[in-house]
């Protein structure tokens, strides 16, 4: 069954109508209860305080605790790139987010092996160990921007720009071990799409 607000599967079913929603739009459903049933404790904790004000009396009964703060894991959805929440934590979100979004034009305009190789090599920055937080940050940075460049008509391209982000992701890669093979493998797909644009 297809959820009713998206083209994903439905996994749940909700209100008295029984609406079928996928796992992402139910997480959405809930939020917005959780937040209906905040507002009706607070409303509640109001009553119990407006009573005692009017008899004059100290408001003696339970109160709603304040909640805690809400806990955002990264609320980026990805099409793409296939990775674990714990190995995003404090990489920039935006940045995976644009990487991801332009995979998919890759893929649509006809480029399967660049997106292939942007997917690849952001996915091995991700979850490797040898590279630092900062590293990561500064890579999937430079992707998200290649991946742009990449996915722009040739004539279009910033190559120089591209050549030189190409260059210092590289070199940073090629401190870690753990992503050696991936890089060896996809570096040189996207070098040759900015080094044989500039050419022509
Ligand atoms: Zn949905």
């Amino acid at each position: 069954m297809k959820c009713c607000q998206c083209s994903s599967l439905a996994m749940y079913q909700v209100t008295v109508k029984n609406f079928p929603l996928c796992l992402d739009c139910y997480l959405k459903f809930s939020q917005i209860q959780q937040r209906e049933l905040e507002n009706h404790e607070r409303m509640a904790n109001f009553h119990m305080d407006e009573m005692s004000a009017v008899t004059g009396l100290p408001s003696l009964g339970p109160r709603f605790p304040a909640r805690p703060l809400p806990v955002i894991v990264s609320g980026v959805r990805l099409n793409n790139i296939s990775v674990n929440n714990s190995v995003v934590g404090t990489i920039n979100t935006g940045s995976i987010g644009s990487v991801d979004q332009s995979i998919s034009a890759l893929v649509q305009c006809g480029a399967p092996n660049v997106a292939a190789a942007i997917k690849g090599l952001s996915e091995a920055v991700l979850q490797s160990s040898d590279l630092t937080p900062n590293q990561k940050n500064e890579i999937i940075e430079s992707l998200s921007v290649l991946a742009k460049e990449a996915a722009t008509p040739q004539d279009q391209r910033r190559n120089t720009v591209a050549a030189a982000l190409l260059e210092r992701a590289t070199q940073i890669t090629a401190l870690a071990n753990d992503v050696a093979d991936i890089c060896s493998k996809w570096w040189p797909v996207i070098a040759a799409l900015f080094s044989g644009a500039s050419n022509s």
